[in-house]
């Protein structure tokens, strides 16, 4: 039976108590990437198998380990994405947007998929904030995307992440550093993992980015790829770094990132944070110039990050940052009786038609039981319907927190008076609000 009551190991629910929390930080994330001129893009969670291999790149943990991967009623092999650059590559391809002017710049919120062992930051089914932005070389636009996570970060009100880059080349300076890679790594043959033995002919620098504690401890003393990289190279990295300088950035130049994806190119980076645990990064991205050529496009320069939404959140509940207050109801009516019932239904649809937050009973429970769940559920104002209210046309509306009493003409003039009390209430609430900052500053 556990197996219908029990979600699958590094899969999670979010409860209605918290999904609020996830709507707000996901609506942040997306506003900030607006303010930078990036739209939503929605694609498919599934999608051909090879598209990840070829892009992810096949000599990769997320190919070679972490795919969910499977074979459809059609015999097609296909993928539950892992990460949301290839599909938007993809959909940036399938769709002609190569042909539209240029930046194209995208966001998403997406679902990903990889078996890992699940443990705190760490699961099967996590969820990315991204952003891609393509048909952009220049270095201002390695520094506007790193911007963009940095001031989404701060919209949340998160505090000490600290920002690590890299530059690891192009595909022609690479090239020297494989061979460095390959000689040093050589002498340490008998010792790396089975995986990096396979690496060290294809792609060394795989062998950088692995978990396994003997090839950390190996890769430790490498040759690091700064070293390397050519003059265009070098100097791209020099004009990310001046634009980081010029908006008051902080950044560390971390030799030693590589990423765990094989699409990138010259700038990488991470943000990394010490509220996490051992999965400390909770953002990565960095320039892939040469991928949607790759993937059968036009010559594009491209970049972007994705940040870790479950991480994201670890790290703002350990810094305590603050989340605006859900909405609770406005107003609770509480008939008695048949007739009470209806007009109460008719009541909640003319608030709601208004935008107002309102409830009724729809279980038939006695008044007193009708009173303790208004309570519960926060309403602020409370109606009770009895036949004597029907008749009259009127009834009390209480405030629950004050327990003020107003009459109010039914149906009609309830709408009116809760527009009245709702705009009051905020006036008041404002006013207060005015008070405790002047009683601070002057106190
Ligand atoms: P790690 O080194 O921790 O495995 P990664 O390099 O595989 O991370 P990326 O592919 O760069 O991660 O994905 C970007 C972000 O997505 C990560 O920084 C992290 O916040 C998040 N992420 C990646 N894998 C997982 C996972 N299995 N569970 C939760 N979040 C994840
Ligand atoms: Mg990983």
């Amino acid at each position: 039976m556990a197996l219908l009551t029990q979600a699958i190991r590094g899969t999670g629910d979010v409860l209605p108590a918290d999904s609020h929390r996830w709507q707000h930080i996901e609506k942040t994330l997306l506003e900030t990437a607006k303010l930078y001129g990036f739209r939503e893009i929605r694609t498919p969670v599934f999608e051909h198998t090879e598209l990840f291999v070829r892009s992810v790149g096949d000599t990769t943990d997320v190919v070679q380990k972490e795919m969910y991967t499977f074979d459809d009623n059609g015999g097609r092999s296909i993928t539950l994405r892992p990460e949301g650059t290839a599909g938007a590559v993809r959909a940036f391809l399938e769709h002609g947007l190569h042909n539209e002017a240029l930046p194209q710049k995208v966001s998403y919120v997406t679902s990903c998929y990889r078996y890992e062992k699940p443990q705190a930051g760490r699961l099967r089914e996590f969820h990315q904030f991204g952003v891609e932005c393509f048909g952009a070389a220049e270095p201002a636009a390695d520094a506007e995307v790193i911007s963009l996570a940095a001031s989404a970060f701060e919209a949340l009100g998160i505090k000490n992440l600290s920002l690590e880059i890299n530059s690891i080349g192009c595909p022609e300076c690479r090239a020297k550093f494989y061979d460095a890679l390959r000689e040093y790594f050589s002498s340490h043959k008998d010792e790396l993992c089975e995986t990096c033995l396979g690496r060290l002919d294809r792609n060394p620098m795989r062998i950088l980015d692995c978990k396994s504690p003997v090839c950390k401890g190996i890769a430790k003393d490498a040759p690091t790829v700064l070293d390397y990289i050519c003059d265009d190279c070098r100097d791209h990295f020099d004009r990310v770094k001046a634009y980081l300088d010029q908006m008051n950035i902080r950044y560390i130049v971390n030799p030693t990132i590589v990423r765990g994806l094989d699409y990138y190119t010259r700038t990488v980076f991470e943000f990394v944070s010490t509220d996490l645990g051992a999965q400390s990064t909770v953002c990565g991205g960095g320039r892939y110039d040469g991928l949607v050529e790759q993937m059968g496009g036009p010559k594009t320069a491209a970049l972007g990050f994705a940040v870790g939404l479950e991480r994201l959140n670890m790290i703002m509940q350990a810094q305590g940052c603050e989340v605006p207050q859900e909405k609770t109801c406005d107003v609770y009516i509480a008939p008695m009786g048949d007739n009470a019932a209806k007009m109460a239904l008719k009541l909640a649809t003319m608030l709601r038609e208004e935008g107002f937050f309102a409830e009724t009973d729809i279980v038939g429970r006695g008044l007193k039981a009708q009173m303790k769940y208004a309570n519960k559920i926060g309403a602020k104002f409370t109606v009770v319907l009895g036949d004597n209210e029907i008749v009259e046309g009127k009834a009390n509306l209480k405030c629950m927190s004050t327990g003020e009493q107003t009459e109010v003409q039914i149906p009609d003039g309830l709408v009116d008076k809760i527009y009245d009390l709702t705009i009051s209430t905020s006036l008041q609430n404002l006013t207060d609000a005015i008070d405790e900052q002047f009683k601070s500053v002057n106190p």
